[in-house]
């Protein structure tokens, strides 16, 4: 049989040991080896530091963003090899889904992520500028840059596809070179994603290297600049958390392990309702998809202890439609668990439960559709009812597996308690739609657990669902599961990255991260709206006034933009306001003056002005006050495949006299790269 190759230093290693076989789930049969004794893990992390990190690192975040795009178009294209090569791991058409293009989505998540919030180049301004004295000569900012490491990714078996991208995407956007270590029972799943990605021949070398098999001594190696990301048991968890590269060499660790995740029935939500129907028919998908080997699936359902009967006989009846079988017959529903040992534990831990639960669905398995129920690692869909909701095994034991408990709550306190007792978990869902129930729940519910969904008839049909983390939002959970976060848009980028303090001048601070910020010289000359961006200069400005406000630029203002407020029309009214003391200018009448001051009209490269940001009224401007406006270019973002570029400007409003600041925002536009614009 094959055994399977590590990808090493830009090429496929094999070892000369004869290695470890990996069955199919299903048949029993030997598919593959996995072998890694030998390998050459020093280079590996050496080769992913010193020719990945630079090659991954002269791209940008802009265009690193654009990979993930192309790779998630490429994988898209070939769906259908890796749901071949999930089935031999025991997945269904619908496993398969959500393993595959579901990993696919977080790559297209993270390319659109780059476009919208990611500068080019590799600094990531974070928050704004600290004035740190009264002159303006010296001040602050944070910024994230990429570390100089690598991340070393440990995946379950679980989610052989989904794992590796939902860790590879914010890493690669990030910088990071990755080494993938795939959980060995579905290390062939992987192995062909590996393959693919390498084919496609998008990334750079050294930015991508696989362990096919055991670690062999890979995690020796990790300094400060490396990371682990990890998700399996909470015994392997453990021992990462004592490794020497963790405890005293500062290498990062994120950890997800095992979860009891709640989902609890609102007391409205009885039999007829649209929410007791939800409810059953999410806790028969939690238990079925993946043969329940989801870390999110539902573990324990939470029910009004008057209502365990009727949900028990819903999800009984649902449960014996679910065929269990060959993965790869349409007609199956539930295939095989991912191996035998698997099979093996969780027949264990239901063993476990018994002793707290009685057993309402489930049992041996005689017959399976298109397969041998002893050589397949098949478990019948199993549904336990606790005797007593109290006692600990159901808040304890995690089968992870087609198995969950009911436990029957006296009211929604005692369900948040309950709920807790599984000591931190991914996810938790309430199904009801009383308003009061809900928001209890949810604020008793926050802090045990990572992602909290609310499901009502309402949400229902545009609803992820209990157990899909989505790329937006956080994956983690405290305490048992592992005190980790993943995912969470742009939060997965930042925790692959380095934040420093710079603090300079402005104009130091302002070069480092590819912005103007006030303070910095500006440069008066040419008005900048004659320039296009490919001649612009950040801190090219334009000062211009003085503009004389008058009583009746205000009156005119008011009949114009039909906004009367009393503190623009009526003297009386206006005087007694404590805030002004008599007749102020309209906020936007000194905005669209300061337009007319700053705009140059003749046709030039400025295309469009497509609105402000942060824009605040500082100072009341009465009849007579002169006003000011000083617009200085303060950051120019490209627009790939565009002729323009966005520019965004400072703009500083001020009243001359004093000097007073009355107005401060960003204006942004869209600026030609050329003028006249170069037809294509
Ligand atoms: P393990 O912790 O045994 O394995 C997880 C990963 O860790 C595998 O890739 C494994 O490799 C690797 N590993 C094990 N020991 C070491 C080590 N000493 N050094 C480096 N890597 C190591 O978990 P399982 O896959 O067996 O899953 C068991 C449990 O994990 C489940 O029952 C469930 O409770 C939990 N789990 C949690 C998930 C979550 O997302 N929170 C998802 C899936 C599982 P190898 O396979 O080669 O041993």
């Amino acid at each position: 049989m094959q055994t399977l190759g590590s990808f090493v230093e830009d090429s496929w290693w094999f070892s000369t040991d004869p290695g470890q076989p990996v069955l199919d789930a299903t048949t029993g049969e030997e598919v593959a080896r996995l072998a890694t004794r030998g390998l050459p893990t020093e280079a590996m992390v050496r080769f992913a530091r010193d020719v990945g990190g630079p090659a991954l690192r002269a791209l940008g975040f802009q265009d690193r963003g654009a990979l993930l795009g192309a790779l998630g178009a490429y994988l898209s294209e070939h769906v259908d090899t890796l749901h071949d090569a999930s089935a031999v791991a025991g997945a269904t058409a619908r496993d398969a889904w959500f393993d595959v293009e579901g990993g696919i989505g977080v790559l297209y998540s993270y390319a659109s992520l780059a476009k919208r919030s990611l500068p080019e180049g590799n600094v990531l301004r974070d928050g704004e500028v600290e004035r740190l004295d009264r002159g303006g000569r010296f001040a602050g900012r944070h910024i994230f840059v990429p570390r100089r490491g690598v991340e070393v990714q440990i995946n379950a078996f679980n989610f052989p596809v989904w794992g590796p991208l939902e860790k590879l995407a914010p890493a690669l956007l990030a910088g990071m070179p990755t080494i993938i270590k795939p959980a060995s029972q579905t290390a062939p799943v992987t192995h062909r994603l590996v393959q693919l990605i390498i084919d496609s021949g998008l990334l750079p070398p050294g930015a991508l290297q696989l362990v096919a098999g055991g670690a062999e001594d890979l995690l020796d190696h990790l300094g400060p600049q490396d990371t682990i990301a990890f998700t399996g048991s909470a015994a392997t968890a453990e021992l990462l958390r004592s490794h020497p590269s963790v405890r005293t060499r500062g290498t990062h660790l994120t950890v997800e392990t095992d979860s009891l995740n709640a989902s609890i029935l609102g007391p409205d939500a009885v039999p007829g309702t649209n929410e007791f129907d939800l409810y059953v028919s999410q806790l028969v998908d939690e238990l079925t998809i993946k043969a329940g080997q989801r870390c999110t699936a539902i573990r324990r359902a939470l029910v009004p202890a008057s209502l365990v009967g009727p949900v028990v006989e819903a999800a009984t009846e649902r449960l014996s439609a679910v065929t269990v079988g060959d993965p790869r017959r349409p007609d199956v529903v539930m295939g095989p668990l991912a191996s035998l040992a698997q099979r093996a534990e969780v027949r264990a831990r239901i063993d476990e439960l018994a002793r707290a639960a009685d057993v309402v669905v489930g049992g041996d398995l005689d017959d399976v559709l298109g397969a041998d129920p002893e050589r397949g690692a098949f478990v019948a869909p199993t549904l336990l009812v606790a005797r007593d909701a109290d006692r600990d095994e159901p808040h304890r034991i995690e089968a992870f597996g087609p198995v969950a408990t009911v436990l029957g709550y006296q009211d929604p306190q005692h369900a948040a308690k309950l709920a807790a007792r599984g000591a931190g978990s991914l996810v938790a869902s309430v199904v009801s739609a009383d308003a009061r129930v809900v928001d209890e729940l949810v604020m008793e519910l926050a802090p045990w657990h990572g992602r909290i969904l609310v499901l009502d008839a309402t949400s229902a049909p545009a609803s992820t669902g209990h157990g899909s983390p989505l790329p937006r939002l956080l994956h983690g959970g405290p305490g048992r599961a592992g005190g980790g976060e993943e995912l969470g848009g742009m939060r997965a980028v930042t925790r692959h990255l380095a934040r420093t303090a710079v603090q300079g001048t402005p104009s130091v601070l302002g070069r480092i991260a590819a912005q103007w910020v006030p303070g910095a010289p500006r440069h008066l000359g040419e008005h900048p709206f004659r320039k296009p961006t490919s001649a612009l200069q950040l801190g090219d400005a334009i000062s211009a006034g003085p503009r004389i406000v008058t009583a009746d630029d205000i009156a005119a203002f008011a009949a114009l933009s039909g906004d009367h407020f009393y503190a623009h029309t009526n003297p009386e009214a206006a005087a007694a306001n404590p805030l002004f003391g008599g007749i102020v200018a309209h906020g936007y009448l000194v905005v669209s003056l300061a337009a007319g001051l700053f705009v140059d009209p003749e046709p030039g490269p400025v295309l469009a002005n497509y609105g402000v940001d942060n824009l605040r009224f500082l100072t009341p401007v009465r009849p007579g006050d002169a006003l000011s406006v000083t617009l200085t270019a303060k950051e120019i973002t490209p627009r790939a495949g565009m002729p323009y570029d966005e520019v965004r400007w400072d703009a500083e409003v001020t009243r001359d006299g004093d000097g007073a600041i009355v107005a401060r925002y960003d204006v942004l536009t869209m600026v030609a790269r050329t003028w006249p614009l170069e037809a294509d």
